[in-house]
């Protein structure tokens, strides 16, 4: 192996990475992984290697002033130091935006960049920093090709009506329509499903990407078929600091008759609310969970109650379920959520295996569950390294 690849998702004060080693046939291996935090703080780079091994960990406790390309230099200096005779080939990146000109990854030069720019006002805590970080690559790195990856792409191809708002033509017609995000990891849980449980992915599925953001994805035959996110990134369930389905009217309300800006409205919904909102307390469920406060319970119980109402309302788009997928932060990890969910979701024919649950199993309903319920851990940087591979013909 001579090759390597980079993929990289850039939020405001972290960056993940992945690091891989391409054989001859284009496929990549995961050579290291990580996490730039606390940019615009004290940065901390850490890395994993493939074998658990903790291949870097770096802090800049006085680097509050160190940029993201500051910071991916000095990651792509360590990096080619780890990957060795291993030649960076491509860089690829999650962008969470693509519009409605983008179906699948893109080669990055100008044009590319003036329409992403544009389409930063649709998801203002994402895609300003996913494209900041392929500016600071292309000064880095000018000689070596850029893909951008799109959390839209996997949603494209659904039905009019899981993508039309009820709005005049017009307004569909130039481009506000439902687009879906979370794409990246979706696709990852598809081609997971497809590889080990294909009669599955073959039959009706409701992902649930539940982290920080947190979306649901109803697949058929292992294509999004409907989602809970829309025009931007901001409706469908309840998330760490973003609200979630909301009345339009409510929106009207706050400009019209409290006096706010549209700014302060955008910061409202996109920062404060969701569970931190609700919570008064924390973003972070475990903290949530740490907390006998009446106020996080509750913050506790909506995202639970959202979550399960969506869920059942998915299965309309596929006439029933066959498995519902767990994933991301809390999906993988919190055992208390997927059984809350769970429960109510009794009636669909869901059982739990709760040892099997506790434990973040794979499979975790009982063995009488009409339904399967799975934890499938998600990589959405795998599937950026993949999707560049294809996009670069590497
Ligand atoms: P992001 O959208 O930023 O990638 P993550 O997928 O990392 O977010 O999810 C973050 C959420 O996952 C937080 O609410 C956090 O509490 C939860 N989470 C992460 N790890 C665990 C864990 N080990 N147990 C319970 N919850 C977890």
């Amino acid at each position: 192996m001579t090759r390597a690849l980079v993929s990289l998702n850039a939020g405001s004060s972290s960056i993940k990475f992945g690091l891989y080693r391409l054989d001859d046939a284009g496929h990549p291996h995961h050579a290291a992984g990580g996490k730039i935090e606390g940019i615009g703080t004290a940065p901390h780079l850490a890395a994993r290697a493939d074998d658990g091994s903790l291949a870097i960990d770096r802090r800049w406790d006085d680097g509050a002033a160190m940029t993201h390309e500051d910071l991916l230099g000095e990651l792509i200096t360590w990096a080619q130091g780890h990957l060795g005779d291993n030649r960076i080939v491509g860089i690829g990146h999650r962008v969470v935006h693509g519009g409605a000109d983008y179906a699948s990854p893109v080669r990055i030069e100008d044009a590319v960049m003036d329409r992403l720019d544009a389409l930063s006002e649709l998801a203002p805590l994402h895609q300003p920093h996913n494209l900041a970080a392929i500016r600071a690559m292309t000064k880095l790195m000018p000689d070596v090709p850029q893909v951008a990856c799109f959390d839209t792409a996997f949603h494209r191809g659904r039905a009019d009506e899981t993508t039309r708002f009820a709005l005049p033509r017009a307004f569909h017609d130039r481009g506000l329509v439902r687009y879906g995000f979370h794409g990246l990891s979706y696709a990852f849980i598809a081609r997971e499903l497809a590889r080990t449980a294909p009669e599955l992915v073959a039959g009706r599925v409701v992902v649930g990407h539940l982290g920080n953001g947190a979306s649901l994805c109803a697949m058929r035959g292992g294509k999004s078929v409907d989602t809970t996110m829309g025009f931007t990134a901001l409706d469908g369930l309840v998330m760490g600091t973003r609200c979630g389905t909301l009345d339009a009217g409510l929106v009207l309300h706050l400009i019209m008759h409290e006096g706010m800006s549209a700014e302060a409205v955008e910061t409202l919904l996109y920062q404060q609310s969701g569970l931190l909102g609700v919570s008064g307390l924390s973003s972070d469920m475990r903290a949530l969970h740490a907390s006998d406060g009446e106020a996080a319970r509750q913050a506790v119980t909506l995202f639970v109650a959202r979550a399960a109402r969506e869920i059942a309302a998915l299965c309309t788009s596929m006439g029933g379920i066959d498995a519902l997928v767990f994933t991301a932060g809390i999906g993988e990890n919190d055992s208390l959520i997927r059984s809350l969910i769970c429960e109510r979701l009794g009636f669909l024919g869901l059982t739990l295996d709760p040892a099997a649950n506790a434990a973040n199993a794979r499979t975790i309903s009982a063995g009488d569950s009409r339904i399967a319920i799975m934890v499938v851990p998600t990589d959405e940087e795998r599937m950026i390294a993949l999707d560049t591979v294809a996009c670069l013909g590497l």
